[in-house]
C-alpha cells in the first residue's frame, strides 16, 4: 500500500480501479522526465509520448494526489484573468495568441477522453451565475468578450422563472450558459490520462518524489532511491512544489480551497440543478457547485491564503451551500476535503525555462483544469522544437508578492477582503 493515499474525498471513494505504480529504484534513461503527476505533468507526458518520445513521470505521492484529483471538476475556458485584463495590462500583441488558445484546453480534455476511452462522468454545460444587476452586466461583457474569441455557445438568461430552470436558487439575478463548458470526475480523468501515458510506452513512478534536479546537457532528476537521466525535464509540481526549486516556489503562493459532497440526493438533485450543468458565481471569492455522477451536490468555495488545512471543512462550506440551497438544510454531508492551488500576483500562469532543457508551468490560480491541458500540449510543442505558442505564455512577466515571504499572506488576504466586501455590498 502507498504511504501517501489520496485525500479522503468523494473522488478517492469513487475512483476507477487503478494499480499502484512502482517506486523508482536505480537509474533510468529517457528523453523527458516529468516531475508531478497532476494534469500539467500527465497532459505533457501524453503529448510527448504521442510524438514518439520516451517519457518517465515521477510523482511524490499518488497520481492525481494534488489539485488535479481534488478539484471542483468544472471545465472553464480561458485563464484566471481573462483576455480583456491581459490586453489592458500587457497590450494587444501579448493578448492575441492567448485569446486564440483560450478554448483549446477544453478541446484537449474532450479529445483525450474520446481517444483513450476515459470514464470520468463527462457532462456538457456550464453556468456563470450573477447575484446582482451589476454582476449581470458583467455577464454580458463576459459573453461579448468570449464571443469575440470564438466561443459561440453562449446564452444569457435573466428571467427569474428561466433562471430557476438551470439553478433552483433565489440567489441569482442572471446566468450565462456556456454549452462548451462542462464537468468531469477529476481524479478519474487523471487516472485515465495516466493509463494513456503507459499505453503510449511511458512509465510512471509513484511515491517517487524528486529531491534534486541536476542541470546539464543531460539533466539528472534524483529521488531517494533512484535517478532519471533525461534530455529534457518538466517541473509540474504547482502548489505542492515544496523546496524542490526554491526560485519557483518563491514566485507563487499556495492557497487552499475547500469542497464538500452531500449524501446522494436522488430526485432532489434534479430539482436543484435540472440541467445538470456545473455552476460558478462571478464573485471575486467565488462559490462553485455541480452534481456528481451519483447525484450528490459537490459544493466548493472560499480561499485560505498560505494553504493551512482547516480542521472542519464542513463548517466552512455548509453555510455557503445552505445560503444557495436552503432546501438542503437537513441534508447530510458525506465528504469534506481541501486542496491547494497556486496563486500568482497577476493571477496569470507562470511558464518558462529554468535552463535550456528544463521547463516549468505553475500558478494557474484557481482555474486550471483547461489551462493545464493546454499547457501540456504547449510543453510537448516546445520540446519538439516549436516554441512559438509556449513563448506566448513565457513572455508574461512574473511578479513577486508584495511583503516577501513574511507579509505576502496578510497583504494578499487584505486585497481579497476588499474585493469580497465590494461583492457583498454589490458595488
Ligand atoms: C479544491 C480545488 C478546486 C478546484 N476547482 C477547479 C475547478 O472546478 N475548475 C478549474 O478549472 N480549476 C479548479 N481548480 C484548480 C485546478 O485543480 C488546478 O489548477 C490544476 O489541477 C493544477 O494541476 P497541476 O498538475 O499543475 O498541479 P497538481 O494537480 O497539484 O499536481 C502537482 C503534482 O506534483 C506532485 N509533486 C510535487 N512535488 C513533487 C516532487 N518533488 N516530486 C514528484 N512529484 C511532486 C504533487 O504530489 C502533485 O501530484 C481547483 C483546485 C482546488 C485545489
Amino acid at each position: 500500500m502507498s504511504s501517501n493515499p489520496h485525500a479522503p474525498s468523494l473522488y478517492a471513494a469513487t475512483a476507477n480501479p487503478a494499480p499502484i505504480r512502482p517506486t523508482l529504484v536505480g537509474d533510468v534513461e529517457v528523453d523527458v522526465c516529468v516531475v508531478g503527476a497532476g494534469y500539467t505533468g500527465l497532459s505533457s507526458a501524453i503529448a510527448l509520448a504521442e510524438s514518439g518520445m520516451k517519457v518517465a513521470v515521477l510523482e511524490q505521492s499518488r497520481i492525481g494526489w494534488g489539485a488535479s484529483g481534488r478539484n471542483g471538476g468544472q471545465i472553464v475556458h480561458s485563464y484566471s484573468r481573462d483576455i480583456d485584463f491581459i490586453e489592458g495590462f500587457y497590450g494587444k500583441e501579448m493578448a492575441k495568441p492567448l485569446g486564440e488558445m483560450m478554448m483549446e484546453g477544453a478541446k484537449v480534455i474532450r479529445e483525450r477522453i474520446a481517444k483513450y476511452n476515459i470514464s470520468c462522468d463527462l457532462k456538457n454545460g456550464g453556468v456563470y451565475a450573477a447575484m446582482t444587476p451589476k454582476k449581470v452586466r458583467q455577464l454580458h461583457e463576459h459573453k461579448e468578450l468570449w464571443e469575440k474569441w470564438g466561443n459561440k455557445d453562449l446564452r444569457i438568461v435573466e428571467d427569474a422563472t428561466e433562471v430557476r430552470k438551470y439553478v433552483n436558487s433565489a440567489r441569482y439575478a442572471g446566468l450565462l450558459i456556456d454549452m462548451s463548458g462542462g464537468h468531469i470526475h477529476p481524479l478519474n480523468l487523471a487516472l485515465g490520462e495516466a493509463a494513456a501515458v503507459e499505453q503510449l510506452g511511458g512509465n510512471i513512478y509513484e511515491n517517487s518524489g524528486a529531491t534534486r534536479i541536476e542541470r546539464g546537457a543531460k539533466a539528472v532528476v534524483h529521488t531517494a532511491t533512484g535517478k532519471v537521466n533525461a534530455k529534457f525535464v518538466i517541473v509540474a509540481c504547482n502548489a505542492y512544489i515544496g523546496d524542490l526549486e526554491t526560485a519557483l516556489a518563491a514566485k507563487t503562493m499556495p492557497c487552499g480551497t475547500q469542497v464538500i459532497a452531500t449524501e446522494p440526493l436522488g430526485k432532489l438533485a434534479d430539482e436543484l440543478l435540472p440541467t445538470d450543468y456545473c455552476v460558478e458565481d462571478n464573485n471575486f471569492l467565488l462559490d462553485y457547485f455541480r452534481l456528481s455522477g451519483d447525484k450528490r451536490l459537490i459544493y466548493g468555495g472560499g480561499v485560505i491564503y498560505g494553504a493551512r488545512d482547516p480542521a472542519h471543512v464542513e463548517s466552512i462550506i455548509r453555510p455557503k451551500m445552505i445560503k444557495t440551497f436552503p432546501q438542503l438544510a437537513n441534508t447530510k454531508i458525506d465528504f469534506g476535503w481541501t486542496g491547494n492551488f497556486s496563486l500568482t500576483l497577476s493571477r496569470l500562469p507562470q511558464v518558462g525555462r529554468l535552463s535550456d532543457n528544463i521547463y516549468y508551468s505553475q500558478g494557474c490560480s484557481g482555474h486550471g483544469v483547461t489551462y493545464t491541458h493546454l499547457v501540456g500540449r504547449l510543453l510537448g510543442e516546445v520540446i519538439n522544437g516549436q516554441a512559438g505558442r509556449f513563448d506566448a505564455f513565457a513572455r508574461l512577466p512574473h511578479y513577486p508578492f508584495p511583503g516577501g515571504r513574511l507579509f505576502r499572506i496578510p497583504f494578499t488576504a487584505l486585497g481579497a477582503w476588499y474585493y469580497d466586501m465590494r461583492d457583498k455590498l454589490g458595488i
